[in-house]
């Protein structure tokens, strides 16, 4: 088989996901041109807006990231929102095929009577602020003392600690100065964590749990009777070394001695409480929680028991949720485009020729960094199959003489002449270096590794070396 031109590949999502199938992609055996589309002026989706500022460690996955985005083989057009800018349609004109990794970045729902609310908050508008995600507002209500957490994974944790945490020992973070402020002027003294089943049903990670332990001036209480285990626990606990490092180290906690316990903040982790409504009068006051019972087998049950916590704010953590995209099939339910292993499929249970998924918004908002990279594994394996004609499963007319080369403009430059024309003002990598070194440059006098500039006008404006009016 011959080809004419490269196949024109377009990646909508500049996450993780979409930078690992890139990567993946360009090393394939197909001769293959990629252009990697992404909403915000800057790449890296959840590693930059997600990841919490205190974990530098996980942050630098972003240099792995970042030596994929300048090698030169995978072009980075952001500032491009895929559904106003720009839709399937036109996406079409310029590329043979498009894999969709828009992430979540959207709280689930949780049906609380009072969630509504002044002061009930959902967990990923936190930290979009914490993480100066430009789309959110730059200041945040921090006038509690008293704080409800509602989760048992870790964005419960990083909310938890952020929120319990003093602005000093974050300020050798990339945290924007609004959020220093913002935190350094919190009154918060307790944050309570609310998990509705037993310590060895949490979800925490080992690794994110004993950090708590190390938080300067803040104490970690967990209550005896909170302590409960059931036959399907201690399974938990034989099977999994994961679930006995959590217990064993919430099982040291309880034995702390209160006596000992004198730091000006505390994190109080409640265990077999689920929520049942926020109270107040037009503002959080409450939050009152159902005693729930494990059931044999690590499920629990409703006893009725109430017990009302006097708090001024509610944080939601209770996991995020995909958002639909215009003119690609969407299971509500699920909260991911429907696809079959990334291909995109639909009503019918058939594929949308050239149209793929990978990352959460493939198979949903759960699970680490790494497990986006077997994902995007998967989704370009099918993709190849298709282009080929080489694999099972595939549409078959995709694999036809032409290689997949369906698109009329093929030409790298006409989808950027598209664009301007459409008056987008698109950034690309190395305007994107230009926005990275200034931050860098930002963080110097303070000895910071970088300080985020959040504005999204001022993050083009940089990228585009204009002087801001
Ligand atoms: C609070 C939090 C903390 C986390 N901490 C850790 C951790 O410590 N360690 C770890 O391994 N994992 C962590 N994770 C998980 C990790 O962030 C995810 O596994 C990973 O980011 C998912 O990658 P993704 O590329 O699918 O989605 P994302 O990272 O969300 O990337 C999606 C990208 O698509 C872009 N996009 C969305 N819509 C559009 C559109 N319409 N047009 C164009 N572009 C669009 C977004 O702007 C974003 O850049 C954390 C997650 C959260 C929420």
């Amino acid at each position: 088989m011959t080809s004419i031109r490269p196949l024109r590949v377009a990646i909508v999502g500049a996450g993780p996901a979409g930078i690992y199938a890139a990567d993946i992609l360009s090393k394939t055996d197909l001769d293959v041109s990629i252009d990697l589309f992404e909403r915000l002026p800057a790449p890296f989706g959840l590693v930059r807006y997600g990841v919490a500022p205190d974990h530098p460690r996980i942050k630098q996955i972003i240099v792995a990231l970042h030596k994929v985005l300048s090698r030169g083989d995978v072009r980075l057009i952001a500032n491009v929102d895929y559904g106003v800018d720009v839709k399937l349609e036109d996406l079409r004109q310029f590329y043979d095929a498009v894999i969709f990794s828009t992430g979540s970045i959207k709280d689930a729902p949780l049906p609380l009577p009072g969630v509504d609310l002044p002061g009930s908050f959902g967990a990923a508008d936190f930290v979009s602020w914490y993480d100066g995600h430009p789309d959110v507002p730059r200041t945040w209500p921090l006038e509690a003392r008293t704080v409800a957490v509602l989760g048992a994974g870790n964005v419960a944790l990083d909310v938890a600690r952020i929120l319990a945490k003093h602005a000093d020992d974050l300020l050798p973070t990339d945290i924007p100065a609004n959020v220093y402020e913002g935190l350094k002027a919190s009154p918060v003294t307790d944050v309570h964590v609310f998990a509705r089943r037993g310590p060895a049903q949490v979800k925490f990670s080992p690794l994110e749990l004993r950090e708590l332990g190390h938080v300067p001036d803040v104490d970690i209480v967990v209550y005896p009777e909170d302590y409960d285990f059931d036959e399907g626990s201690m399974a938990a606990i034989e099977s999994s070394n994961q679930t006995k490092q959590v217990v064993k180290t919430l099982t040291d906690w309880t034995l702390t001695d209160p006596s000992a316990q004198t730091a000006s903040r505390r994190i109080h982790l409640h265990f077999l409480h689920q929520p049942d409504a926020i109270l107040g009068d037009g503002k959080v006051e409450a939050l009152r929680t159902e005693r729930t019972a494990l059931q044999g087998d690590g499920t629990v049950r409703g006893t009725g028991e109430t017990h009302e916590w006097p708090v001024e704010a509610v944080y939601r953590a209770v996991g995020y949720f995909g958002s639909p995209l215009p003119g690609i099939p969407f299971d509500q339910d699920r909260g991911v485009i429907s696809n079959r292993e990334g291909r995109v499929v639909d009503l019918s249970g058939a594929h949308l020729p050239g149209v793929y998924t990978t990352g959460w918004i493939k198979r949903g908002p759960v699970g680490l960094i790494g497990h986006t990279k077997s994902d995007a594994s998967e989704t370009i394996r099918h993709l190849v199959e298709d282009v080929t004609g080489v694999g099972e499963g595939g549409n078959p007319a995709d694999g036809d003489a032409a290689g997949g080369r369906t698109a009329p403009h093929g030409e790298p430059r006409a989808v950027l002449d598209f664009l301007a024309e459409r008056g987008v003002e698109y950034v690309e990598w190395h305007e994107f270096e230009v926005l990275d070194e200034h931050e860098k440059a930002l963080g110097v006098p303070q000895g910071r590794e970088r300080i985020k500039v959040v504005p999204r006008e001022e993050m083009i404006a940089v990228a585009k070396g204009r002087t801001l009016a």
